[in-house]
């Protein structure tokens, strides 16, 4: 017999506006066996996030703390602000026997594949350009100076997506939601991922 070790991290990457947030959201919604890592940023809070759900929202000088006391399992500065994912939250998942959902970007998953080789990285890409535009405008939460910057830095995370092992394109919001679910699921098949029990 064989059982599923199914307690990996799953980094899922792309352009601000790509729809990674909601995406990652939904999965761990649908399954039990997933969480979601919840990250420190030092960016201010926007609309209706809440503290400790959506993010830990630090202060610089809080957030510089902890990076000195090796708080986090990666960190990097994205569109100027810092975001991290702290220790705990992966390790902690991992504990738990869950499959660790990351919604993060291209720096902190290259940190996150080299110190977790088990890991899955998915990247997902808006269907075009003015897509992510459109959707980025739309949110109607950021100034028009912080829009510019992440349309900018889209430019330099789309050239990195053939790091990853799977590309998502998010075209309708349920295409992409199964196309991530049947990651997930072949993942958890992996032979490798498999511990043998007993003999067949
Ligand atoms: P937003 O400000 O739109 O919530 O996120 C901006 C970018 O920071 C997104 O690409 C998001 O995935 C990324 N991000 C969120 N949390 C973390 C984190 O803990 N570490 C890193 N490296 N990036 C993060």
């Amino acid at each position: 017999m064989v059982e599923s070790k199914s307690t990996f991290p799953v980094v899922i990457a792309g352009p601000s506006g790509a729809g990674k947030t909601t995406l990652a959201r939904e999965v761990v919604r649908k399954l039990d066996h997933c969480r979601f890592s919840v990250s420190d940023t030092s960016r201010p809070r926007r609309g209706r996030e809440r503290p400790g759900v959506d993010y830990n929202f630090v202060d610089v000088e809080t957030f510089k703390m902890k990076i000195e006391t090796d708080a986090y399992a990666e960190w990097a500065i994205v569109h100027g602000d810092h975001y991290g994912t702290p220790r705990s939250e992966v390790d902690g998942s991992v504990e738990d026997g869950k499959i660790v959902i990351l919604d993060i970007d291209v720096q902190g998953s290259a940190k996150i594949r080299k110190y977790y080789p088990d890991s899955v990285g998915i990247f997902v890409v808006p269907p075009s350009l003015s897509v992510l535009e459109r959707r980025l405008r739309g949110r109607g939460t950021e100034e028009e100076d912080r829009i510019q910057r992440r349309l900018e830095d889209a430019m330099r995370e789309l050239d990195r997506m053939f790091e990853y092992d799977y590309i998502v394109i998010n075209d309708t919001f349920d295409g992409a939601l199964q196309d991530t679910l049947s990651i997930l699921r072949v993942e958890t098949l992996r032979a490798s991922r498999l511990n043998r029990i007993k003999s067949l």
